[in-house]
């Protein structure tokens, strides 16, 4: 007789909990908080970002293993790192190339929609790429905090909004204020005239050009006109080719 609630609860959790009957679910505590996880052997097959210390609490235990919680350590302080098994069966076959094309966003860095939308080998499917990062199964482990609007601006995240977005990004980083200000002055690019190159802003090969040395380039045409190549490493590309 005793038994009989927690039945009851086990129950109400199996119909909350649907997917395959080996999937399992647990916390992870983060050092942005807490993230709720489900896996299948050692295959992430949702993240949830919960971010407020009372969820993880209210919803009690269990915590993941530690070789999942390990995973979601290494996806939001460690360096650059390949994602790891992931679930995306799910998706299309182009939303799962877009949100490999997201994995390949370095840490500290951003990209606009369109130039994630080249990446994925379908330019000008901006919209179609918004689509398929929002229906990201696993945010933090694919990063699709790093993509933005074509303006620069921060822009939606379906994780939970611009703020836990910023926050994410400044935790890897990202000077938002300063990519905020580039906005504003309306600047795409930046120029750094020593290496005759031109970058996204967040590109880390801008980091030891001084910010006096930096030129401000409102568009492609611009940078080109500055003598300037495209840098090699974070791949500017031209607005035919997605860059708006
Ligand atoms: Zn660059």
């Amino acid at each position: 007789m005793g038994d009989e609630p927690v039945a009851r609860s086990r129950a109400a959790f199996t119909r909350e909990a649907p997917g395959p009957a080996d999937a399992r679910s647990g916390w992870v505590e983060t050092s942005l908080g807490p993230v709720r996880v489900e896996w299948r052997g050692d295959t992430l097959t949702r993240v949830d970002l919960a971010l407020e210390p009372g969820d993880a609490m209210a919803a009690g235990r269990p915590f993941a293993p530690r070789a999942i919680a390990d995973r979601l350590a290494a996806a939001v302080d460690g360096g650059d790192s390949e994602p790891g098994p992931v679930d995306l069966t799910l998706l299309t076959p182009f939303q799962q190339d877009v949100l490999r094309a997201v994995a390949a966003i370095p840490r500290g860095e951003v990209r606009p929609y369109g130039w994630v939308a080249a990446m994925a080998g379908r330019p000008r499917a901006a919209r179609a790429v918004g689509r398929a990062v929002a229906a990201n199964p696993v945010p933090l482990v694919i990063p699709c905090h790093r993509v933005t609007r074509s303006s620069g601006e921060i822009g939606a995240y379906s994780g939970g909004g611009p703020g836990i977005k910023a926050r994410i990004l400044r935790h890897e980083g990202v000077d938002i204020e300063a990519l905020a200000q580039l906005v504003r002055r309306g600047a795409r690019f930046v120029g750094d005239p020593t290496a005759g190159t031109f970058c996204w802003p967040t590109c880390h090969q801008l980091g030891l050009v001084p910010p006096t040395r930096r030129i401000l380039l409102p568009n492609w045409t611009s940078a080109l006109q500055a003598g300037l190549k495209p840098c090699a490493r974070c791949r500017p590309l031209p607005p035919d080719r997605g860059a708006d």
